[in-house]
């Protein structure tokens, strides 16, 4: 009997693949959500209204899994306790269900417990689906005229890009004095203008504790992100330095048998080498997979890890990154060296638009460590080849002849990239 904890991106994963590989095994999936199989990436254009019905983010339903799959989804299942010696669950209810293997995807919450007054209705955490529906019905039935968006990454910029499209006068309000969980001034800077130029104000050292301090008709809390670790705690798994579930390269958690993936769990940074955590859904789903094909036993199947990638549109600009900023990057331990250039997406007659690149690499191995990219057009192709590079543990001069497509219509002919790295060269 194969037991899954959470019903979203990690559990669904690993559910669909054991049963993909091992067609008689006993899979129930415990969610103690009222749905499953949502895309919580969805959740800021469900607010803006660009998606108008919920039901557009629901992927699959528990009825699709028991009847195409065979695979027993229950929801409004709370798992409240784990017993390992026993191989054992116990729900919310009471009832107790036995396990062979056990998959933790119980996710991540928002810890608002450091700001008073969080309860109040006005305020909001954009993390559920449940949530995103709540804050459209304040918008529509309230008409708030300001907000303010407390934590500014890339949930609360989204937020704050969503509500700014419903003619909202927000302010961002930012701890610390960057923006985007990137170590890097130029990057925040260039985001704030972007904000400032849409009529967001972004407030960065404003550290928040009350909302009632904040005189602001809605308040959206994007801050105090955790881990939910105390059923993999309560079996005797390891929480790793990140405050994240320990994971090995095949997402078992120090407990034989007892897998975790997604947003609970830790996974290796490719490029400092140590373990990291950094909840996204790209991640979730294929640590999900590997959990799941695992747990199924068979061929064991392996999660490299992550080089941290992202991106986020705000007003319609890409703001991506990937590896480590310079500062980041020096942190770290590697003597890092940084080019930044602006460079036309396309070619001008074409319509090209300034694109914004930056490559760091060690100077000693010349070893690619991370870049990011802002652009109206095409940042994500490119911090995709930034991040394949990170993979490839590429070095400068191969990155620098890297074979990159052109055609008017869509680049030009000396990607932005390469003059990126051109710039870097002269660097070493
Ligand atoms: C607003 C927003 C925008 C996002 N945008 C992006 C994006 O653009 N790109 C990207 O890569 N990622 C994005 N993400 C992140 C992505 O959605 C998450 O990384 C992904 O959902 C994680 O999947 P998961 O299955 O690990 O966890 P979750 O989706 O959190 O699911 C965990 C589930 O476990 C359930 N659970 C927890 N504890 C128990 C228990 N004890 N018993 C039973 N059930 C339990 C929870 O109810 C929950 O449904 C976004 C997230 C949000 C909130």
């Amino acid at each position: 009997m194969l037991l899954v904890v959470g019903g979203v991106a990690a559990g669904l994963s690993a559910a669909a693949r054991a049963r993909r590989l091992d067609p008689r095994l006993e899979i129930t999936v415990l969610e103690k959500g009222p749905v499953i199989s949502y895309g919580a990436c969805g959740l800021p254009y469900l607010v803006e209204g660009r998606v108008r019905d919920p039901r557009q983010l629901i992927v699959y339903t528990p009825e699709y899994f028991r009847q195409e799959r065979r695979i027993d989804v229950r929801t409004g299942a709370h798992v409240v306790a784990v017993s390992h010696p026993r191989r054992e669950v116990q729900l919310a209810s009471g009832e107790r269900l036995r396990y062979d293997r056990l998959v933790l995807a119980t996710g991540a919450r928002c810890d608002t417990s450091g700001v008073a007054g969080a309860e109040q209705p006005h305020v909001f955490t954009l993390h559920t689906l449940g949530d995103a529906e709540r804050m459209r019905a304040f918008l529509r039935d309230r008409r708030p005229k300001t907000a303010a968006v407390v934590g500014a990454g890339y949930i609360g910029v989204e937020a704050a890009d969503a509500l700014r499209r419903h003619g909202l006068r927000v302010t961002l309000l930012e701890r610390g004095s960057n923006v985007l969980l990137r170590d890097d001034p130029a990057f925040t800077a260039a985001v704030r203008k972007q904000l400032e130029d849409h009529g967001v104000e972004l407030r960065c050292g404003a550290a928040v504790d009350s909302v009632d301090a904040l005189a602001a008709d809605m308040v959206v809390l994007s801050i105090g992100f955790r881990p939910n670790v105390e059923l993999a705690a309560q079996a005797g798994a390891e929480i790793g330095r990140t405050g994240a579930v320990g994971t090995d390269d095949r997402m078992e958690t120090s407990v034989r048998g007892i897998f975790a993936a997604g947003d609970c769990a830790e996974v290796r940074h490719l490029v400092t080498g140590r373990p990291t955590w950094i909840p996204l859904g790209t991640t979730a789903n294929k640590t999900g997979r590997v959990a799941g094909a695992n747990a199924a036993g068979g061929a064991p199947e392996r999660f490299p890890g992550v080089v941290g990638t992202s991106i986020v549109g705000i007003f319609g600009r890409a703001f991506a990154t990937t590896g480590l900023s310079q500062s980041e990057a020096r942190r770290e331990g590697f003597s890092p060296v940084a080019a930044r250039i602006d460079a036309p997406s396309r070619p001008r007659y074409y319509n090209g638009s300034t694109t914004t690149v930056e490559l760091v690499a060690d100077r000693q191995t010349a070893r690619l460590l991370g870049g990011s990219v802002i652009g109206d057009d095409g940042a994500a192709g490119r911090i995709d080849v930034i991040a394949a590079a990170l993979q490839a543990r590429m070095r400068l001069d191969d990155f620098e002849s890297l074979d990159l497509a052109y055609s008017p219509p869509f680049s030009p002919v000396w990607d932005p990239l390469l003059i990126a790295a051109q710039q870097l060269r002269k660097q070493f």
